[in-house]
């Protein structure tokens, strides 16, 4: 190793390739993302955003290249020059360190706001009930919700479930967090209030990976946007640079779509 630790990307993606069955949805992806970098993934839909957010959480295995977080192998272990495929146990640990929040909240319908985010470390017995209790109390009031903390999610509103989900990712303290389409479906009203809390989730200094057609998010929050179409990267760089001065045709025509 001639890495040091903190010039370890936290996510690294070396000609990544994905197919399911003959379609090659993810074609030598190569990118990197740095502790504390906000990476933005745009592009048309179908363009395997979502594949590669799931094959860095190894829900979705590789079928070439390599792909590391925070310098590990995602979902293998490498001995020497061997490499070997993980335990699942040890994946699901590996998996742990993620945080993913989607465009669906998924909170359990059943438990209350705090209980949803106490859930996952109450699972895997990561402290005391108490101890549990105010730390997912911390949580939501970081995401302006600690009034909200006994409501079901029936009786929040989508940007309140969304906020919720993000407590309950955070919960598990990752190193990563992983966003796809977070805003797509709520209500215009409400996007604003959830990119509020992603705004302060970066400045915090967490690594993120947001998919989001928010260009004014992108502008103003990430360190990087990258440009996908047909699973190959078609653009990326500073997000201000790539979204008033796109320099490839595919580009222009997604940017004169969305913007
Ligand atoms: P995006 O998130 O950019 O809209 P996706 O990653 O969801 O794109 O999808 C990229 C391509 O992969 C699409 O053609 C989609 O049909 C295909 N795909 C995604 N998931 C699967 C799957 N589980 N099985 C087969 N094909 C899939
Ligand atoms: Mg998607």
């Amino acid at each position: 190793m001639t890495e040091t630790l903190t010039t370890t990307p936290m996510v690294k993606a070396e000609a990544v390739s994905k197919s399911y069955g003959s379609n090659e949805v993810l074609k030598s992806i190569s990118l990197e993302v740095a502790r504390g970098e906000v990476l933005c993934l745009v592009g048309p839909s179908g363009s395997g955003k979502s594949t590669f957010l799931r094959c860095i959480n190894h829900l979705e295995t590789i079928n070439a290249g390599r792909l590391s977080v925070d310098g590990e192998l995602v979902g293998y272990r490498q001995h020497g020059d061997k490499i070997y495929e993980m335990h699942p146990k040890e994946a699901a640990k590996q998996r742990r360190d993620i945080g993913m929040v989607f465009q669906r909240f998924n909170l359990f319908p059943h438990k209350t706001a705090l209980e949803n985010v106490m859930m996952a470390p109450t699972l895997l017995k990561k402290g005391s009930k108490a101890a549990l209790q105010s730390r997912a109390m911390e949580l939501l009031a970081r995401v302006g919700l600690a009034d909200r903390h006994d409501y079901y999610p029936a009786h929040l509103s989508g940007g309140q479930q969304q906020r919720v989900a993000i407590a309950r990712a955070l919960a598990m303290d990752p190193k990563l967090m992983l966003f796809d389409e977070p805003t797509s479906a709520l209500d215009p009203e409400l996007v604003g209030e959830v990119l509020d809390v992603m705004k302060g989730l970066a400045e915090s200094g967490m690594t993120m990976i947001v998919v989001t057609h928010e260009m004014g998010f992108a502008k103003q929050v990430a360190d990087k946007l990258v440009f996908m179409d047909g699973g190959v990267v078609v653009e990326s760089g500073d997000p201000v640079e790539v979204l008033t001065n796109p320099q490839r045709e595919r580009t222009k025509a997604f940017l004169s779509k969305v913007l």
